[in-house]
């Protein structure tokens, strides 16, 4: 018998509730059950986003948000900042450069955060850069990016900031509105804890006026369209009506739970896995900026990431992942974003030092257990009013 666990950057697991929302025969969008619901689930995504301004809910992967983020405030032959240190990094530029916007790349070496003078000296360089794109959690590195002092640096310019929280919201913190952020995009199936299938993306007024101007072309992620559209409680398109169902649930037990207790979790699931990793033997592959979504961890000699989770998947049913890119066989990624507890940490950790153990790894395998028991145990910083 075999029982699968999902510790992946995304998917995340999915909550009962959220599954069996799911079950539910399917109701028609335009009716007045599904704008209840529907009015209701972009009223939690304010709250879940931090922001007064609309959410909007497009049906696609993540990337389908960053996408209407490009097409929608840009036009072909301006210029716009990507941070690069990572996979997800990379995506802002590449699709910068499908729209004929010119990317003004900042490379930072991988497993670490950029530094937000880089963002200023670049903007006080050239006034005409109309975006800055960044990431809030560099899911291929696990690093955490400082999304309050780019947005700070980028208020005095002409640019936005547009941020990639897909696997950090839910997560990390991120005061969308008090921050000053112009744009955030996320997706369904990491912190928010549905199956993959929607996308999100909130604008400030200074977005929404770059969104007037721009000359690119765009018709399913028109944004405009949207904006009409949801001022109706409505969408331009069919939307995936049961993802939108099951989100509803997710959204009522993240405001159930409070933001602050959520990033608090996150926040001890992240160092009880880090302090085991390290108690291992192992080394983080972002000691300096680690997120609270997802540890990187790099391999030792010897052992293939690859192999690794591989062994760990079919011989114990764990689900994590390996690295990405340049990163191939190099780290494991570990998740503890979503709908993940105590219980899931301790797990996985057991199953990976017993599996690094069968690989030939020297190193005690209950060691990790033992140092996360004891960040658990202890809930240090557990009180989130100590930790604000
Ligand atoms: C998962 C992820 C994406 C991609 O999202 P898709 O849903 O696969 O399109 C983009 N950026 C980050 C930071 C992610 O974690």
């Amino acid at each position: 018998m075999k029982k699968n666990y999902l510790m992946t950057p995304g998917p995340t697991p999915v909550p009962p509730q959220a599954l069996l929302a799911m079950a539910e025969p399917i109701i028609h969008h335009r009716t007045p059950e599904f704008m209840e619901i529907f009015r209701e689930v972009c009223e939690l995504l304010k709250f879940v986003f931090q922001t007064q301004n609309d959410v909007i809910t497009l049906t696609s992967s993540g990337t389908g948000a960053m996408e209407a983020a490009v097409a929608n405030l840009l036009s072909p032959g301006d210029k716009a900042i990507c941070v690069q240190g990572g996979k997800f990094g990379e995506r802002w530029t590449e699709l910068c450069k499908a729209y004929g916007v010119t990317p003004v790349i900042i490379n930072v070496e991988w497993g670490k955060a950029v530094d937000p003078k880089a963002i200023e000296a670049e903007l006080k360089k050239d006034a005409s850069i109309q975006a800055v794109f960044t990431t809030l959690c560099e899911t291929s590195t696990g690093v955490l990016t400082d999304i309050k002092a780019i947005a700070q640096v980028t208020k005095a310019h002409n640019a936005v900031i547009a941020v990639d929280a897909i696997s950090g919201l839910g997560a990390e913190e991120i005061k969308t509105d008090e921050w000053g952020i112009d744009v955030v995009v996320s997706g369904s199936q990491k912190g928010l804890m549905i199956p993959p299938g929607l996308a999100f993306i909130s604008l400030s007024k200074k977005a929404w006026e770059k969104v007037e101007k721009s000359k690119s072309p765009r018709y399913y992620l028109s944004l405009k369209k949207a904006k009409k559209a949801i001022d109706a409680t409505d969408t331009p398109f069919t939307p995936a009506i049961s993802l939108v169902i099951a989100l509803r649930e997710t959204l009522r037990m993240m405001k159930k739970e409070g933001l602050d207790v959520i990033f608090n979790r996150h926040k001890i699931l992240a160092l009880a896995t880090r302090e085991a990793m390290e108690a291992m033997g192992l080394k983080l592959f972002a000691p300096t900026a680690p997120s609270n979504g997802v540890t990187a961890v790099s391999l030792p000699e010897g052992i293939d990431g690859e192999k690794l989770v591989k062994h760990m998947r079919d011989k114990y049913g764990v689900g994590i992942a390996g690295g990405q890119a340049e990163l191939k066989g190099k780290v494991i990624r570990i998740a503890h974003m979503g709908y993940i507890t105590d219980t899931d940490i301790l797990m996985t950790i057991a199953v990976l030092g017993m599996a690094l153990a069968e690989m030939g790894f020297r190193g005690e395998p209950g060691v990790g257990v033992e140092a996360a028991e004891e960040v658990l145990l202890e809930g240090r910083d557990r009180n989130p009013v100590e930790s604000a």
